[in-house]
């Protein structure tokens, strides 16, 4: 199949967490979801997250707080959950109100605590190829797609659209890492990028985490190449119920008769995520409860 089914291998992660948790004698590992303010958008990332733990074993508990907070409130909460021995993983959910310091939230975070992955120390041990850090969801989600449909990063020429820490770079450095999954020839693209389309079109795989709608055409990707679609965009569209529609940062009309393979969106990366998340939740525990 062309398109890559992102939604059945992250429900297969799922059902293979659920399995590994039922046999934890004792308490299950613990996630503890920090949300500040009732923006939509995170208020139902939250939500999906929580089910998912639940599904798997995981016991989730929320901490929600209005969206005044002070940064010195959040602090105690996050020293807080550190301290209590009981919770194996702390995300707190982005963004952030912009009167708080989001990075400097993730940095409080115990990095051995940290399953999202954004603290500068695990992303330090991403840099050091240190298996034993947390590497941030989306990324470690591309390479998990990767792995399970066989798609080899060895010698590849991979070109990633983005240079975030959340995704792009990330990506990137995962990609280029000496080792099994990664060994790439690895181009970093980004808004000050000149001739993108000559590069692009060199790409063996193709990673879009920019945030524009459908900025990827179809002029821009080789024949064959491998199409990996992050981005998620809502996009008008008057004859959805909710008036908008989810579409990535590629064209995918465009893409999919060139492409040998691509991520759909939405249904490609975007579940990875979560199962991603919850992978890093049980290593945590494991971690945590290494005699
Ligand atoms: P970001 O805004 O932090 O980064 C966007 C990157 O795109 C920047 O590095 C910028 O330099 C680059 N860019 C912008 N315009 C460009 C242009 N014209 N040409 C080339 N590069 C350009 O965004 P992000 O957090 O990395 O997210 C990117 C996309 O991925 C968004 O659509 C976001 O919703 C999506 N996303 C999806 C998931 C998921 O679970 N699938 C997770 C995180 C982000």
């Amino acid at each position: 199949m062309k398109a890559i089914d992102g939604k059945k291998i992250a429900s297969d992660i799922v059902d293979e967490l659920t399995v590994s948790t039922a046999s934890i004698q004792g308490p299950k590992p613990c996630i503890a979801f920090v949300r500040v303010g009732e923006d939509p958008a995170s208020v139902s990332y939250v939500r999906g997250k929580n089910r998912t733990a639940e599904k798997i074993g995981i016991t989730p508990i929320l901490c929600a707080f209005e969206n005044s907070i002070s940064q010195e409130t959040l602090n105690a909460k996050i020293d807080a959950l550190n301290a209590d021995p009981s919770v194996n993983g702390i995300l707190v959910q982005s963004p952030l109100p912009s009167h708080l310091d989001e990075q400097s939230a993730f940095n409080r975070i115990d990095p051995t605590k940290d399953v999202d992955g954004f603290h500068v120390v695990n992303a330090g041990r991403v840099v050091q190829e240190d298996a034993n850090g947390f590497v941030s969801c989306t990324p470690a989600g591309i390479i998990e797609i990767c792995q399970r449909e066989g798609i080899s990063l060895e010698g590849k020429h991979v070109v990633v659209i983005g240079r975030s820490l959340i995704v792009g770079k990330t990506f990137a450095l995962l990609a280029m890492q000496n080792g099994p999954q990664a060994n790439a020839t690895v181009t970093v693209c980004h808004s000050r990028t000149r001739n993108l389309k000559e590069i692009t079109r060199q790409a063996d795989i193709l990673v879009a985490a920019i945030g524009r709608p459908e900025m990827v055409t179809g002029d821009m990707i080789k024949d064959g190449a491998i199409v990996i679609d992050v981005g998620i965009n809502r996009v008008g569209d008057a004859s959805k119920k909710k008036g908008y529609k989810l579409v990535g940062d590629v064209n995918f009309a465009e893409a999919e008769p060139i492409a040998s393979r691509i991520t759909p969106v939405p249904g490609g990366v975007g579940p990875m995520t979560v199962a991603m998340l919850m992978k890093n939740t049980v290593k945590a525990y494991e971690l945590q409860n290494q005699k």
